[in-house]
């Protein structure tokens, strides 16, 4: 059979149906995705030694014969071994296979097999631990290179190399250029086919460099390409035109002057605005820095100019707050506010609606529920998202749908991103930073604490509580089993490997935590618990009693993250400090110092390694997001900073966004290069280009966002 790029796996040599539906679960469906598969490491199977000269603890492949069957031993439930005594013609060994009791029928007494593994002990007493292996005479994987791959149960990494192995020989060849031959030039990057065939089977450390060196430009050159298309996009649309109006107006409605950083955005808004192509900026502000005005100011333009606005919040609380907190403010310039959350039903609900579609309502505050198809306005002209990393090209559509044109874009965000990830991230918005807090704002306290204090720190809890404050208590988890804190965000490693076990492993998890506190601790206080595994009804419930000063001690975990503004709570304390990140930390420090009470933020924490509790001292020392940003960029590189999924970006094959900046900065000036002179990369030479751009939109149609 001829292989071709587009021939399913299910006809390859030794795939069943059971095989096939495994490898799916992968995404690999036709010898094409398998090519763009990814290796997540290699292994080095170049050396063969003989057994006498096999370093120790080095892994090398070892060609020896089965000396003697294999002897299966049941140690314990769940535990069994099977020996295998191997000899070339310089020595013997013992081999160890744990719970791998197949490998009694595998490997047959008498015939050569190709091990590889690391060789321990000396002449007496060599043994091997469950090395891999292969016939010797129809070894496919010794003496090179040999991939492997992320995998899945039911596909081992010798069927999917082998697969691999098989399609590069028979297709590599096949695979399209989508570079333009001036690009890999002025580049130095091999073409596709050597990458393809190098990035699976690399010859050397030098070709596999290579290889990913023009694959991870690829990437992102094709990235460049797509949001630059997307740009120009909505350059060519018509949007909104709205009139200029004098910020002193504006600001004459508000209790408080701006700041100098929200008159700037604000008169950036302005700009794009009237201009008549439609807005999509990104307003960045650390927390508290006053990015609701810049939504107001938004609103207020819109409602002059006789068009609507819709303010999307994430929750229903913060949609809620942000009604309560607008409408003093704007009513009086005639702006008719609207909330729609899904607590508002009924006839209520109605009304809503039908007030939105004959155009009554300037500003509908609310949650997403606002993109829903019962929503129709008279004539939308402005959607503001608030803390809301996932406004993509999808969302963008539904509401261009329901304005009949595309609407502005205001997207906020109180996640710090480093200029050089925004670069790409946000390579489709254009970007505002609020980089001044209102003045007269007392910073929080910072302290990192050990077990030792724990004591004291509850001591503190009462103490604050008894003043009239109210205290928010974070875990990493929701029950003691999980392992991984819930929610988008990762807790991840520190920089120091896989998070330390807990001191006390009832403390990493809020359900019991909150249960101790309230019974052992504080049986006078009033003891909350909120996290993410609860109904949003529930979750909303317990932030709305918090919020109305019911609860004094909200025990929860990240859900608490965004937005919400309590200003009685005045201490925020962070249990097993060190399994978050940096700007995570920072971010629920920002749930604090909202009143005029002094706030305190205690990072609690029972590692006992020096650099863990360095890094979280960054915290002690700055309130400024973006420098903490950049610190946690630099010790977790940006899969850790932002959470897997939080930031919208497409899944990238290859390419590590912070590691691969150089690489990135040229990507992006070839793309604008080829972008001048072919817009639409209309040319057919740039077919196969057009064709990535488009398969990477359509795999990824939330990450423009
Ligand atoms: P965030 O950027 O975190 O969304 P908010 O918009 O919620 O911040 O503002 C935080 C607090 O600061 C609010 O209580 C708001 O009324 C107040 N605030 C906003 N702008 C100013 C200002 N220029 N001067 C004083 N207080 C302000
Ligand atoms: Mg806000």
């Amino acid at each position: 059979m001829t292989l071709r790029l587009s021939t399913g796996v299910g006809e390859l040599p030794g795939v069943g149906p059971a095989r096939k539906r495994s490898l799916e679960k992968l995404g690999l469906r036709t010898v094409g995705d398998l090519l763009s598969y990814y290796p997540r490491s290699y292994e080095d199977r170049r050396r063969t030694v003989k057994l006498c000269q096999a370093p120790e603890g080095i892994p090398v492949c070892i060609r020896a014969m089965v000396a003697q069957p294999p002897r299966l031993s049941r140690i314990r439930k769940g535990l069994t071994l099977t020996k295998v005594r191997i000899a070339d013609d310089t020595g013997a060994a013992t081999v160890t296979f744990f719970n791998q009791d197949y490998i009694r029928d595998a490997l047959r007494t008498g015939e050569d097999y190709v091990f590889y593994g690391a060789v321990e002990g000396s002449a007496g007493s060599r043994s091997m631990t469950n090395p891999a292996f292969e016939r010797a005479e129809c070894s496919r994987f010794t003496g090179r290179i040999l991939p492997v791959y992320p995998l899945t149960k039911g596909v081992s990494n010798n069927l999917l190399a082998g697969l691999t192995l098989r399609c590069v020989e028979a297709c590599a060849d096949e695979t399209p250029e989508s570079l333009p031959p001036e690009v890999l030039r002025d580049n130095g990057l091999c073409g596709a086919a050597c990458a393809c065939r190098s990035v699976h089977f690399p010859e050397s450390e030098t070709a596999l460099e290579q290889a990913r060196r023009r694959l991870i430009f690829e990437e992102l050159f094709t990235l460049t390409c797509g949001l630059a298309l997307l740009r120009t996009r909505r350059e060519q649309a018509a949007g909104a035109a709205f009139r200029r109006a004098p910020l002193a107006e504006f600001e004459a409605l508000l209790p408080f002057p701006l700041t100098g950083a929200q008159r700037r955005v604000m008169e950036e808004v302005a700009a794009d605005t009237a201009s008549g192509a439609p807005m999509n900026r990104l307003v960045q502000g650390d927390v508290g820095s006053g990015k609701t005005m810049v939504a107001a100011f938004g609103a207020w333009l819109a409602a002059r100019s006789g068009f609507q606005c819709a303010l999307m919040a994430p929750t229903e609380l913060l949609a809620e707050q942000h009604f309560r907190s607008l409408e003093p403010l704007l009513a009086p310039a005639g702006v008719r506010l609207g909330l729609l959350t899904g607590s508002v039903k009924g006839t209520a609900r109605k009304g809503v609606y039908a007030a939105l579609e004959r155009g009554e309502i300037d500003l509908v505050v609310g949650t997403h529920a606002l993109l829903s198809e019962a929503v129709a306005f008279a004539n939308l002209g402005l959607a503001v998202a608030d803390e809301q990393h996932r406004f993509g090209v999808a969302q963008r559509a539904a509401l261009a749908a329901k304005a009949g044109r595309t609407p502005h874009v205001l997207v906020m965000s109180a996640t710090p991103i480093p200029r050089t990830l925004a670069l790409i991230i946000y390579g489709d918005l254009d970007v505002s930073v609020i980089d001044q807090l209102p003045p007269g704002r007392t910073p929080v306290e910072t302290y990192v604490v050990g077990e030792d204090k724990r004591q004291r720190m509850y001591g503190f809890v009462r103490r604050l509580v008894g003043e009239g404050r109210q205290a928010y208590l974070v875990c990493p988890a929701v029950e003691e089993t999980q392992e991984r804190a819930e929610d988008t965000r990762p807790p991840a490693a520190g920089p120091d490997g896989p998070p330390e076990a807990a001191p006390s492993a009832a403390l990493t998890a809020a359900v019991p935590y909150a249960q101790y506190l309230q019974n052992e601790v504080f049986p006078d206080l009033r003891v909350g618990l909120v996290h993410g595994r609860m109904k949003s009804r529930d979750k909303e419930g317990v932030m709305r009693a918090f919020a109305a000063g019911e609860i004094d001690v909200l025990v929860s975990t990240t859900v608490i993250e965004v937005g919400v503004d309590v200003p009685n709570a005045a201490l925020m304390v962070v249990e097993n400090a060190e399994r978050f990140g940096l700007s995570q930390l920072h971010q629920l420090r920002g749930r604090v110092g909202r009143g005029k009470h002094q706030s305190y933020c205690v990072l609690v924490t029972g590692t006992q390694h020096p650099e863990s509790r360095e890094r979280l001292r960054v915290l002690s020392k700055t309130a400024d997001g973006f420098k903490i940003a950049e610190e946690d960029l630099k010790l977790r590189g940006p899969g850790d900073f932002f959470g897997q999924r939080q930031h919208g970006l497409p899944q990238l094959g290859i390419a590590d966004l912070a590691g691969d900046v150089r690489l990135l900065k040229q990507a992006q000036q070839a793309a604008e290069e080829l972008l001048r002179s072919d817009p639409g990369l209309q040319r057919p030479e740039h077919g196969a280009l057009l064709a990535r751009v488009r398969r990477l939109f359509a795999e990824n149609p939330d990450m423009f966002n």
